[in-house]
C-alpha cells in the first residue's frame, strides 16, 4: 500500500508557510504501515492540481489531500479531484446543518460561498468537521483511494484521527491486519551508538520489526507488528522488548513516548521527593523543561537562574575566590557546579539540588572551550555527584543537550531509590 500527499495552496509554494500537514500525515501513515513515496505540493491552481492528481494516481492507491476545501474560489482541491474522477459535487446535509447552526450562533447571514464548505463528491463519506465548518471527503474509485481533508491543523488532525483513520482501516486496509507499535525511549545515548547495538535486531527483522528515530538528546526504538488483537500485539513484542530492554536497563527510561521529564516527574511524584535548580549557562531552561510537565508542582519547589558572578556570589554562596582570581577555578568549574546544587537544594529545602554552569558559546569563556558544561546533583545527606560534559552543538544545542543530560543522570539516580510501595 503506497499513499502520497497532496498538500493544496499558493501559500506553501510562496513559503509563506511550513507544510507541518505533511509532516504529521506521513506520521500517522508510518503507524499504520503505510509507505509514502512521494510528497506533492501544489498552488490553487484547478489546471495543476489536476495534473497533481493523475501523476499521483500513476503511483500511489492512496492519495491524501490537505487544503483548499474553504470558502473561497480558490479553494479547489474537491473540484478538481470530482472532475479527474469523472463525479458530480452535491452539498452534504449534515455540513449545511452546522453551517446554518454556526451562523445562526453569530447572529449573521451566510454568505452563498460558505455553501462551498458543504460540498461532497457524489458517492463519498463525508468526514464531518469538529472544529470548524468544511466537511472532508473520502471515497474509493477503480481500487484507489481518495482522502480530502482541511487545511488548518486544528481542523485536519481531529479529522485524521477520529474518522479518516477508521476509514483507512475500514476501507483501505481490509486485507491487511492492523499495524500496531511500541515506543521504548532512551536517554543518555546517541542514535548511532544505540542503533549499533541493536542493529542484529534491525537486520533480522521481518515481524516484528524495529526502526530508530532521533530526536533532539531524544532516541526512540519503534516496535511494529501486525496482529488481529491488541494482545496478540502485545506479546508478539514482548521478547523483542525484553532483550532490548536487557541491553539497555542503563538507558531505557519508558515503554511509550514521553520525554524524560514525564518519567522523572512521575519517579519523583512516586517517590515523594523534591527538586530545585540553579541555573547558569542554561537560563532557566532546566526548570522550564521540567514545568511544561502537569503535575510538576507536586516536585518542583522552584530554583535561581545564576547568569552572572555576582548572582552565583550574591544569591547562591559561592565564594568569591572561587569564582575570580588567577588561579580560581571559575564560574565554569566543577567546584562551581557543586557549590550551585548543594546551595540550592538547601535554600529552596528539597531532596535534590540540580546546577548547570557552562560555556554555551559562541566563543570562549574563561578561556575555556566551547561546550564545556558542568552538572551538579545534590542529595540530601549524601555526596554532591558533578559531571563534566564536553559537547557539540550551537549554542541552543548546547544547552539543550545540557538540560537532557541532567535529567538523564538524575533519572539514573532516582531509578536506584525504591518508589513507595
Ligand atoms: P480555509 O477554510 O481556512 O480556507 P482550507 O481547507 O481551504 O481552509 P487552505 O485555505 O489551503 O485550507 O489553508 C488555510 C490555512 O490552513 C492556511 O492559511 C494555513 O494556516 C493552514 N494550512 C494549510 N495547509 C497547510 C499545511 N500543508 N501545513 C500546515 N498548515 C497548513
Ligand atoms: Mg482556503
Amino acid at each position: 500500500m503506497k499513499a502520497e500527499i497532496i498538500a493544496v495552496g499558493t501559500e506553501l509554494l510562496l513559503g509563506q508557510i511550513v507544510n507541518t500537514n505533511a509532516q504529521f500525515l506521513s506520521q500517522e501513515l508510518a503507524s499504520l504501515g503505510i509507505d509514502v513515496y512521494f510528497q506533492t505540493v501544489v498552488g490553487d491552481n484547478m489546471g495543476r492540481l489536476c495534473q497533481a492528481i493523475r501523476a499521483a494516481q500513476s503511483r500511489a492507491d492512496l492519495l491524501i489531500f490537505s487544503g483548499g476545501i474553504g470558502p473561497t474560489q480558490d479553494d479547489l482541491t474537491k473540484e478538481a479531484l470530482a472532475s479527474v474522477l469523472g463525479r458530480s459535487l452535491h452539498y452534504d446535509r449534515m455540513a449545511m446543518d452546522s453551517l446554518d447552526r454556526f451562523f445562526q450562533g453569530r447572529g449573521t447571514p451566510m454568505t452563498e460561498n460558505n455553501l462551498r464548505q458543504a460540498l461532497a463528491i457524489d458517492g463519498c463519506t463525508p468526514l464531518q468537521n469538529e472544529t470548524g465548518l468544511a466537511v472532508g471527503n473520502a471515497i474509493e474509485q477503480n481500487g484507489k483511494f481518495y482522502i480530502v481533508l482541511p487545511g488548518p491543523p486544528k481542523e485536519m488532525i481531529p479529522m485524521v484521527q477520529n474518522q479518516a483513520k477508521t476509514w483507512i482501516l475500514q476501507h483501505v486496509l481490509t486485507h491487511e491486519k492492523p499495524i500496531y507499535s511500541k515506543m521504548l525511549k532512551f536517554a543518555g545515548i546517541g542514535e548511532s551508538a544505540l542503533e549499533t547495538r541493536v542493529i542484529d535486531l534491525i537486520e533480522q527483522q521481518s515481524d516484528p520489526t524495529v526502526a530508530p528515530y532521533a530526536k533532539e538528546s531524544e532516541v526512540t526504538l519503534r516496535l511494529t507488528t501486525k496482529a488481529d488483537s491488541e494482545s496478540e500485539a502485545m506479546a508478539k513484542l514482548e521478547g523483542l522488548e525484553q532483550e532490548i530492554s536487557s541491553r539497555f536497563a542503563d538507558h531505557l527510561y519508558a515503554t511509550e513516548d514521553v520525554p524524560i521529564e514525564k518519567t522523572i516527574v512521575d519517579m519523583l511524584t512516586e517517590r515523594n521527593l523534591t527538586v530545585s535548580c540553579a541555573e547558569s549557562c542554561t537560563g532557566g531552561l532546566l526548570m522550564q523543561t521540567i514545568t511544561t510537565i502537569p503535575g510538576s508542582a507536586a516536585v518542583f519547589h522552584g530554583g535561581i537562574v545564576c547568569y552572572s558572578n555576582e548572582m552565583k556570589e550574591k544569591l547562591l554562596n559561592v565564594p568569591h575566590d572561587m569564582l575570580e582570581g588567577e588561579s580560581a577555578p571559575g564560574a565554569v568549574s566543577a567546584e562551581t557546579a557543586k557549590v550551585l546544587a548543594e546551595q540550592v537544594r538547601m535554600i529552596v529545602d528539597t531532596d535534590f539540588g540540580l546546577s548547570i554552569t557552562g560555556v554555551a558559546g559562541p566563543g570562549y569563556s574563561e578561556r575555556k572551550p566551547v561546550g564545556l558544561v558542568y552538572i551538579g546533583i545534590s542529595r540530601r545527606g549524601k555526596d554532591t555527584a558533578v559531571y563534566e560534559l564536553n559537547l557539540k552543538g550551537n549554542r541552543e544545542t548546547i544547552r539543550m543537550r545540557s538540560t537532557k543530560t541532567i535529567l538523564y543522570h538524575l533519572w539514573k539516580l532516582l531509578k536506584e531509590i525504591e518508589g513507595k510501595a
